[in-house]
């Protein structure tokens, strides 16, 4: 199985040689396909799964066909939230790996320093957020950040954010994601109050568990 047989397109094959990747992970075999569809994902996974490049390859290419369709300016129409700081550092570095040859770009947002760069940033345009929960709902909340244009809507490590205490800031942000959109859920464990948490998030969805 190759990159070329899931239906990815040139520009994203052309980055993936250059890092280096000739064949998918499990994971991503498995998921790609049923995001490509449009459909719903649980994923059932631990980092190092190569995790990050299946979810972030088939919205970079779902964003490049949406734009091609609609013409468009940029909007924020993908949010990616993650637990800590260093996921969302390695997952936006993914990110702009992966479109490094498409004109779909990306912004990190988290809590622990001066919100400026970030603002700043976020003024220049991004096509997709990768975030921690806490700064995210506090750019909401000011107004720099708009939930409304996301079509793509992924929770990173989901057992994890819960361990933190972060349940009742990743129900404000789902709160606020529009209805018609395609959800993804990661997690590495599945205990009830996780699957209770994904029930929140996915519509009509399938299921990967490697
Ligand atoms: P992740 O599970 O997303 O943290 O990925 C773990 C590591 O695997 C990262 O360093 C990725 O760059 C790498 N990786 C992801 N997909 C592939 C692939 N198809 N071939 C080789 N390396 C990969």
């Amino acid at each position: 199985m190759t990159f070329t047989d899931l239906g990815i397109t040139a520009p994203i094959l052309k980055a993936l040689t250059l890092e280096g990747y000739t064949n998918p992970t499990p994971i991503q075999e498995q998921s790609i396909p049923i995001l490509l569809k449009g459909r719903d994902l649980l994923g059932c996974a631990q980092t190092g799964t190569g995790k990050t490049a299946a979810f972030s390859i088939p919205i970079i290419q779902q964003l490049i066909q949406d734009r091609q369709e609609n013409g468009g300016h940029r909007k924020v129409r993908a949010l990616v939230v993650t637990p800590t700081r260093e996921l969302a550092i390695q997952i936006g570095e993914n990110f702009t790996s992966y479109s490094r040859f498409t004109d779909i770009r990306n912004t990190v947002i988290f809590g622990g320093i001066k919100q400026a760069r970030q603002t700043d940033a976020l003024r220049k345009g991004a096509d997709v957020i990768i975030a921690t929960p806490g700064r995210l709902l506090d750019l909401m909340n000011q107004g720099f950040i708009s939930l409304r244009d996301i079509k793509y809507a992924v929770l990173d490590e989901a057992d994890q954010m819960l361990d933190m205490g972060f349940i009742h800031d990743i129900k404000k942000i789902i709160a606020k994601l529009p209805a018609d959109r395609q959800s993804l859920f990661f997690s590495a464990t599945m205990p009830p109050a996780i699957v209770e948490l994904s029930q929140k998030i996915l519509g009509d969805f399938d299921r990967v568990t490697i």
